[in-house]
């Protein structure tokens, strides 16, 4: 008997860490912190430690939901969620279809963006998380988070919310599949897209570099005009436009498309950079970089790329692992593409 009780004591003993083997961190995200939310949207709430129950209160409508439970009373109805509420150190998080099944039907306003006016020049908008697949691209100081990752779940924030908005979006890819750079080109070109936006996350060896930058390109050189994946991609763009047969068009049409892409760009970026600050989301010095990154240069149209903070920073890996950080970028991103959309 005795030896049994011995090795189930080392076995909890073990699991809990104490014997001196090493803690291991959850690997899954494990939501949204519930009091973010709750600020954002201002509902009231309050922790019962001892039924581990969680009141929320919003306008008189009240909510109670239990920490290990999927199951949320509001008002008399019963809602399950996708995963049960936790706590860990002492923060409560909830499962990320909380905000829609919880908080929209307490007629709390989701904040909503503008539509798209019928008159902008903007319907069509491409979006690029960079990277994928074999290509991981840059990895968090504590070699635990991929930019990969990071970058498609924002793109995917974003493709809803532009979508909401009224605004065709195309993703250069929308799966952790690795897409070269000159089929990310030959897609914007394709597509008849107006704006394209490529997402990253960069990586900096000094680790206390931190920040939103947005990089883009201001004035095209001959060379790259005359670049071989450009010249392609107007040749696609002009098919599209059955224009390809006429020299004259052919010149008018790329002519415009350069004009275009050297005026406008900037407005952008600087749209995106306003929407930021305004969100308290931390901009590298003036946030913007000229740039001549192949996507941003072999695309006829305006083209930004938007590193979202750097992975080797720590404070930066730690809010961009967050689910409503992320969140947080899209509608940053989105309000830029609409602000300047509807300007
Ligand atoms: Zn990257």
């Amino acid at each position: 008997m005795m030896p049994r009780l011995l090795a189930f004591i080392l076995v909890v003993l073990a699991l809990n860490g104490c014997a001196g083997g090493p803690v291991i961190a959850p690997t899954a995200p494990m939501g949204v912190p519930l009091p973010d939310l709750c600020q954002r949207y201002h509902v009231s709430w309050q922790w019962d430690p001892i039924a581990q129950e969680v009141m929320m209160e919003y306008k008189g409508n009240k909510s109670m939901a239990m920490v290990g439970s999927s199951t949320v009373i509001v008002g008399q109805k019963q809602i399950v969620l996708s995963a049960p509420l936790t706590r860990v150190n002492s923060t409560i998080y909830v499962p990320e279809d909380f905000e829609a099944k919880v908080l929209a039907p307490y007629g709390v306003p989701l904040m909503g963006l503008p539509m798209v006016e019928s008159s902008s020049w903007v319907h069509t908008v491409v979006l690029d998380p960079g990277h994928g697949g074999k290509d991981t691209g840059t990895r968090s100081w504590s070699r635990d988070v991929d930019e990969k990752t990071i970058v498609l779940d924002v793109g995917r924030r974003l493709k809803r919310l532009l979508e909401d908005a009224g605004i065709r979006v195309i993703m250069t890819r929308d799966t952790d599949d690795f897409i070269s750079l000159q089929e990310r080109t030959i897609m914007a070109a394709k597509s008849g897209a107006d704006l394209f936006i490529s997402i990253h996350a960069n990586f900096s060896r000094d680790r206390a570099v931190s920040g939103l930058i947005v990089y883009y390109l201001d004035d095209i050189t001959w060379r790259e005009l005359d670049e071989e994946q450009r010249r392609e991609n107007e040749r696609t763009y002009l098919e599209s436009l059955k224009a390809e047969n006429s020299p004259v068009l052919r010149n008018i049409v790329t002519d415009m498309m350069d004009t275009v892409k050297d005026t406008r760009t900037k407005v952008l970026v600087r749209a995106i950079i306003r929407e930021a600050r305004e969100a308290g989301i931390r901009v590298r010095g003036n946030g913007m970089r000229l740039c001549h990154f192949f996507v941003v240069r072999n695309t006829l149209i305006p083209a930004v790329l938007v590193e979202t903070g750097f992975l080797s920073n720590r404070g930066d890996k730690n809010k961009l692992t967050s689910p409503l950080y992320r969140q947080k970028l899209a509608r940053v991103i989105a309000r830029g593409v609409l602000d300047y959309a509807n300007e």
